[in-house]
């Protein structure tokens, strides 16, 4: 099967501008970035979503959260705050299927999530029925 663009990334077989690189992640730029510091942090392992993470990622994960501190802190973002995302699936707005968070900041970033027209439509469908509204209770 053919690689995708980070699996790409990740084996140096597409360019990317490499922030950092160890044995467990990959962090580049963004190629369309949002704010002034833009980077997308990804595990070596192909994982494709946060849907498919498995108790033996732990490592892989953990590492992401520590690289974001690092990146974060030798940008100097930690003195000003920055977010960290991951888009996962269809509603998340997930559009490369590589688990991949993103390290987002240097100025400020307004409120977290904006949701478009469609989705506000929907939302006020789902709080007029109360029966509907399947958020409230998780059965976990
Ligand atoms: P998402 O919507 O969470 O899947 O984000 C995918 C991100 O990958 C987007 O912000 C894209 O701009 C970024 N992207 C896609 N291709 C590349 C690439 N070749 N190098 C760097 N970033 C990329």
């Amino acid at each position: 099967m053919e690689k995708n663009i980070f699996e790409k990334i990740r084996d140096n077989e597409s360019p990317c501008e490499l922030v950092y690189k160890d044995k467990y992640v990959t962090a580049f730029n963004d190629i369309h970035p949002d704010a002034p510091a833009h980077i997308l942090i990804i595990p070596n392992k192909k994982i494709a979503s946060l849907n498919d993470i498995l108790e033996e990622d732990s490592d892989y994960l953990s590492n992401i959260l520590l690289v974001a501190k690092k990146i974060a802190k030798e940008l100097e973002l930690d003195k000003t705050g920055y977010r960290l995302i991951t888009n996962c699936g269809k509603d998340g707005g997930q559009e490369v299927d590589y688990l991949h968070f993103h390290l987002v900041g240097g100025v400020p970033l307004g409120k977290m999530i904006s949701l478009p027209k469609s989705s506000k439509k929907i939302l006020k469908e789902i709080e007029s029925n109360a029966e509907k509204n399947i958020w409230k209770t998780l059965h976990l």
